[in-house]
This record gives C-alpha cells, structure tokens and sequence, in this order.
C-alpha cells in the first residue's frame, strides 16, 4: 500500500485552523503523513501539537507561505482576528495572493490529496493541475449546509420588506423560520460583491471538487446528512466533533492562541462550584461587541444571580477606556464571576462538570465543543452560518433559547440585546424544570457524540471509509 499524504490548507482564522488542526492530527493517528500549509505568523499555532504527533511516532509537519508582505493588509496581519470586521472581505480576497506558492509545493510534493478550506476556492483547480483530489472543509453544519444552499437557490425572502419579517427555509426537513435581517447583506442585495463573488466561487467550487469533510456526527442531525448527500448530492464524509481529539487537560487548554489565564488557576476557580451552576459567555475569535453590548451583557448577567466566567474581547480602541464596564461591577461579582480578557481555554472550561450553560455566538466549534460536553446554550448568532446554528440547537434539538438577535453583522454582533434579554434568557438556560430538560436532552447528545469518535462509532467508520477511498484512488492513479 502506498503511503498517504495529505496537505491541509485551512483559511488564517482560529475557527478554521484549531478544527482543520485537530483534523490533521487525526488524520497522522491513523498512518497518513498530514501537512498543515499556513503562512509564517500563524505556524506556532500549528507547531507544537505537530511535535508532540511527531514525538508520538506519527508524521505531521508544516509548509510555510508568505502572506503579509504580498497582501496589502497592514505588515504582519495575518489573521482574520488581528482586523477590524470591515477588512474582512479585503483579507479574504487577498488570501488569492497565495495561490502561485500552495502550487509549487502541490507541485514538489504532489500530495495524495487536499484538504482546501471553503474561502480557497482556487485551491481546487490549483489540486486538479497536479491530478491532486480536493476535499472542501466548510467548518459548519450539515444542517446549515443544507438550510443556506435552498436559502440561496430558492430567495425566498425576495418578496420581503422589513428586516423581522420571516420565510420558511423550503424543501428542508423541518419547518424552520428566519427573519430577513438574518440573512447576509450580500446575498440579499448583493451589496458587497467581493463577498458574494467568494460565496458562488466557492460554491462551484465544491461541485468540482471530491467531496465535503464535515465536522459532524450522523446522529446528531442524520435528516441533514442525509439531505446533503442524497438531495443535494454532495459527496461528504462526517469525521467529527473533531474536538473530541483532545483529551489531556494540556490538549483542551492549549488551542488557538495562549490563553490569557492559566489552566491551573481556571481549573481552580472551577473546581470550588457545584455542578452545572456557572455559565460560559464567549463569542468566539472574531466577534467583538461594541462597549454599550458589553455593557447590557454585565448588567443582564448580575441580574441573573448565577456564576458565570465571561470572556471579553473588545472592538478595537475599546480596550483603553472599558467604559462600558459598569461602575463597581468587578467588585461586586468578586467570587462569583470571573472575567477572561482575551483567550480562554474554551474546551477545558466546557468540560468541566461545573459549567451548566453557554451563551454563545452560536459559531459552529463552539456549538460542537458544548454539544460534546453535555452544555445547553443560549444563543446569540452574529454573522456567517451562525443563524442557521440557532436553529438547530433551538428548534430541532431543543437544547437552547434564543436571546433575540435578529441582524446579521459581519464580525461585530449586531447586538442591541437590552440587558432584561439577557438576563431572562440566562436564567430560563440555568433554572427550572425545562433547564433541567433541556440539560438533560444535551447530556444525551454528549454520549451520542463520544461513542460517535469511538472505535465502530459512525464519525470513526467514516473517516476510515474516507481514508480506504484515497488510498484507493491514490494506488490506482
Ligand atoms: N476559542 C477558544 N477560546 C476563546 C475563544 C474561542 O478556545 O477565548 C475557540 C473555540 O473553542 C472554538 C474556536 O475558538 O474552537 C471558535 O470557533 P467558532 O466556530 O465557535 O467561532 P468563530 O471564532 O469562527 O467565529
């Protein structure tokens, strides 16, 4: 049997690059050589979970390429964190620069096949020069897969007026609502044509390409996997939750960037609480709320009464002044709620027994890291899929409440959720007989999901069946 070797090529953004990490080390677990293509600022990230795989006997390894100097983004930028949201379509854009160079190593190393993040669309013509196959990693759900592709061949918003009026998303499953406001400005009115040129770039892309890795498990939404594949005809392999991979305290601390706090005193402060009594708040790696949200989130949450660790992540320029701090708020909520400015170690804080809810942006990872811990949300989408994400842990799996975000902002929370919205919908997720229901029905996704990354489980047969095929197919090429 010839030797598999598959590049991984994950856009500069942690909520692509720690799942597409994960992925490749998975992958090295089983006998493939995986190489991560990242560019010079982002490689640590990657570097010491590829040491401590090559340590274990597995073969991992890092291929740079330039971006900062070639994308005429401010030198050394190179994360989709380090900008404000209105760069964003810019730095997709510029992520084009890198196609001469991902070509040259396709080229040297002629790989058995790519692993292209979604925003690469190029990347699949780039493989199919080389006879290399590419599988297209989206980083969301099959249920958001499937919900936005009728949503975007169908409009059917188009004869709608104001943002709160609704449609049903057609030929789905379930009978699922949004509201106009939560679909995209670009695909709504195609204002800003560098995304929308991106989004059906991609989308043509993925039909040309092998197929889709999705981080996923059938069971948790076996109607949407099904859809995908047979409705929709995609090609698609379920491998996940891929955060599952880790499981030392030093795996789940240390993922993305350092944390700003350390295990050990995160662990401590945790430690002290009973079960199921602190809630989680944390909107991810792009989503940063202006200081009047940051504001109604501190006086919702103190009125709650519950423990809570909040990590807090600012718009730019906030993080001088944090006026919206409320006066006294950190001396009042000493012992009873600890702020993290900057990274937390998420995974580990999820896991812990003492979490017993998670207000979250609803990105996809966050939803799949608290749906393997047993941990109902109350969700607060902002922009990508994120909306769709509500949805499903809403409506058709029943472990969470919405908090009432209805816009969809790139990068900055549309927010506007008044401080009484917060706090009710913290205290329905932590009190009360449905919280107790609903943290019940979540605790029976979390089993589902680790027998699902177990040996026969359904995400561990299918990477198997995907790693068969390309072997296959690379001994026959
Ligand atoms: N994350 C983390 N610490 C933080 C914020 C985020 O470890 O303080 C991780 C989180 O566990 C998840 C990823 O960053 O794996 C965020 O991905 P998600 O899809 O939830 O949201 P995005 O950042 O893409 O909006």
């Amino acid at each position: 049997m010839v030797e598999l070797h598959v590049f991984f090529f994950p856009v500069m953004a942690h909520g692509h690059m720690i799942p597409i990490l994960d992925m490749a080390k998975l992958f090295a677990s089983r006998g493939v050589h995986s190489a991560i293509i990242t560019t010079p600022l982002n490689a640590p990230a990657f570097a010491k979970t590829v040491q401590k795989s090559n340590d274990s006997g597995f073969q991992m390894s890092i291929k740079v390429v330039e971006f900062s100097k070639l994308s005429g983004l401010p030198e050394g930028c190179e994360n989709a964190d380090q900008l404000p949201s209105a760069m964003l379509p810019k730095f997709f854009n510029a992520t084009r620069m890198l196609q001469i160079q991902v070509e040259q190593l396709l080229e040297e190393y002629r790989p058995s096949c790519l692993v292209a993040d979604m925003f690469f669309p190029w990347a699949t013509d780039s493989a199919a020069k080389f006879d290399i196959p590419t599988l297209v990693f989206h980083g969301s759900s099959f249920f958001a897969s499937c919900a936005s592709e009728q949503v975007r061949l169908h409009k059917p918003f188009k004869n709608l007026k104001h943002d709160l009026d609704e449609f049903f998303v057609p030929n789905i499953p379930h009978e699922v609502k949004l509201c106009l406001s939560s679909i995209p400005p670009f695909e709504r009115e195609e204002t800003d044509k560098e995304l929308a040129k991106l989004q059906t770039e991609s989308k043509e892309a993925e039909l040309r390409s092998y197929g889709v890795i999705v981080n996923s498990f059938y069971e948790l939404e076996p109607d949407y996997a099904d859809h995908y594949k047979n409705v929709l005809n995609r090609r698609a392999w379920h491998i996940g939750p891929l955060s599952l991979s880790n499981r030392s305290t030093e795996e789940k601390a240390q993922r993305g960037k350092k944390a700003s706090i350390s295990e050990a005193k995160c662990l401590e402060w945790l430690n002290f609480r009973c079960s199921n009594s602190v809630l989680y708040v944390c909107f991810g790696s792009i989503c940063k709320f202006p200081g009047k949200q940051l504001h109604e989130i501190a006086i919702g949450l103190e009125a709650s009464q519950q423990q809570f660790i909040w990590v807090v992540t600012y718009a730019n320029g906030d993080e001088e002044i944090e006026e919206w701090m409320p006066k006294g708020f950190e001396e009042r909520i000493e012992g009873k709620g600890l702020i993290i400015r900057g990274w937390a170690p998420q995974v580990l804080i999820l896991d812990h027994k003492a979490i017993g809810g998670f207000v979250t942006h609803c990105g996809w990872n966050s939803t799949l890291e608290a749906i393997s811990a047993g941990v109902p949300m109350v969700t607060w989408p902002s922009f990508a899929e994120q909306f769709y994400n509500e949805k499903l842990i809403t409506e058709i799996l029943g472990i969470g409440v919405a908090v009432g975000a209805k816009e969809w902002v790139l990068g900055t929370g549309g927010g506007n959720i008044k401080r009484e919205a917060v706090e009710t919908a913290v205290k329905t997720i932590m009190v009360g007989e449905e919280a107790k229901e609903r943290r019940n029905r979540a605790k029976v996704l979390k089993e589902m999901a680790r027998k699902a990354v177990e040996e026969g489980g359904s995400s561990h047969s299918d990477l198997n069946a995907l790693i068969q095929e390309l072997d296959l197919f690379h001994s026959s090429g």
